[in-house]
């Protein structure tokens, strides 16, 4: 052996040791919370992975979708025939296209109500609740009846939030908290949003 592996053999059993010590250290066993923010690209296409990942394993999942203007979504197309998954989607355009504050939080509180029926099934393995970051921004839901629907969920479900601006309390609460952070969008320089990609 050169010098050169000799060093990597005991950068590598340095690091075993490390990663091995933390492993062990980890073992709870839980339904999580986590929250997927921040401006970049990434947040919903890495809720649609998840979901699929549990799919995979023969969970029942739940999506949640409180932006109806996301509406086209290749990976509802492709994952709708799955018996154990159930999407919601908020009944109304784009919020800044409606413009109608009365209708969209009646549509709100409308697709809310799934969203709790979920929350609430512990036979729910994961719910994802998609843009909700939005509702909380623009009033139409009240931070208190989120935070209380997700404490109060059943032990072992796993939440995922999506969306901008993530409330802080939802930051306070959660396991997980990732921030895309956007170092460039094509979109600034053009590029149209394409299907099958963006959406
Ligand atoms: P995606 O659905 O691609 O994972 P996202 O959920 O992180 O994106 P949203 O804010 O929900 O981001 O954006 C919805 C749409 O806008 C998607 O078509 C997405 O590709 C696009 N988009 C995401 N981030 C940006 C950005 N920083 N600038 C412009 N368009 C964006
Ligand atoms: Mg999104």
């Amino acid at each position: 052996m050169t010098d050169r592996d000799t060093r990597h053999q005991k950068a590598m059993q340095k690091l075993k040791a490390h990663v091995d010590e933390r492993v062990a250290k980890a073992t709870e066993q839980r339904g999580q919370l986590l929250v997927f923010t921040g401006n970049g690209k990434g947040k919903t296409t890495a809720a649609w992975g998840t979901v699929t990942r549990a799919l995979g394993y023969g969970h029942r999942v739940g999506v949640v979708q409180f932006i109806k203007g996301m509406w086209e979504c290749g990976e509802r197309e492709r994952l709708t025939d799955d018996p154990n998954l159930e999407v919601a989607i908020m009944a109304t355009g784009f919020t800044w296209e409606t413009q109608n504050r009365e209708a969209d939080t009646a549509a709100c509180r409308e697709v809310w109500r799934e969203a709790q029926r979920l929350l609430a099934d512990p036979d729910v393995f994961l719910v994802v609740l998609d843009e909700i970051t939005y509702m909380l921004k623009f009033g139409y839901l009240d931070i208190d009846t989120v935070t209380r629907a997700l404490a109060n969920r059943p032990r072992e479900q796993t939440v995922i939030i999506t969306g901008r601006n993530a409330h802080r309390e939802l930051l306070a609460m959660a396991d997980t908290v990732t921030e895309m952070q956007e170092v460039r969008h094509g979109f600034n320089n053009g590029l149209e949003a394409r299907r099958g990609i963006d959406y």
